[in-house]
């Protein structure tokens, strides 16, 4: 009766979510941080909710420093802040279907 709910925690408001409800950014085994909406790269990942809130207040690298042990600089962190927007916006946020 079960039914197996993958939960992560969002790395701005520190909520558990369903996997559905977040967007997965990843530390590829190269140290490259991407944004990956199918939640399909390789690497050590963290979550954050697809709701603009949780991006707006994504404001400094630290947190994805600290959620993916790596050091992003400010332009790989604009860049990825850039990308979950544009996410948001296409409301192209796939979960992956379990
Ligand atoms: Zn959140």
């Amino acid at each position: 009766m079960s039914h197996r709910k993958i939960e992560r925690l969002c790395i701005v408001c520190r909520k558990r979510k369903s996997k559905e409800e977040l967007i997965r950014i990843v530390r590829t085994p190269e140290g490259l941080v991407r944004v990956d909406p199918l939640k399909k790269l390789p690497g050590r990942g963290a979550y954050i909710c697809s709701n603009m809130e949780c991006i707006d207040k994504l404001k400094r690298e630290n947190s994805l420093n600290y959620a993916l042990k790596t050091k992003v600089n400010k332009e790989e962190f604009i860049k990825i802040k850039k990308e979950l927007e544009n996410l948001l916006e296409r409301g192209d946020v796939k979960g992956e279907s379990l």
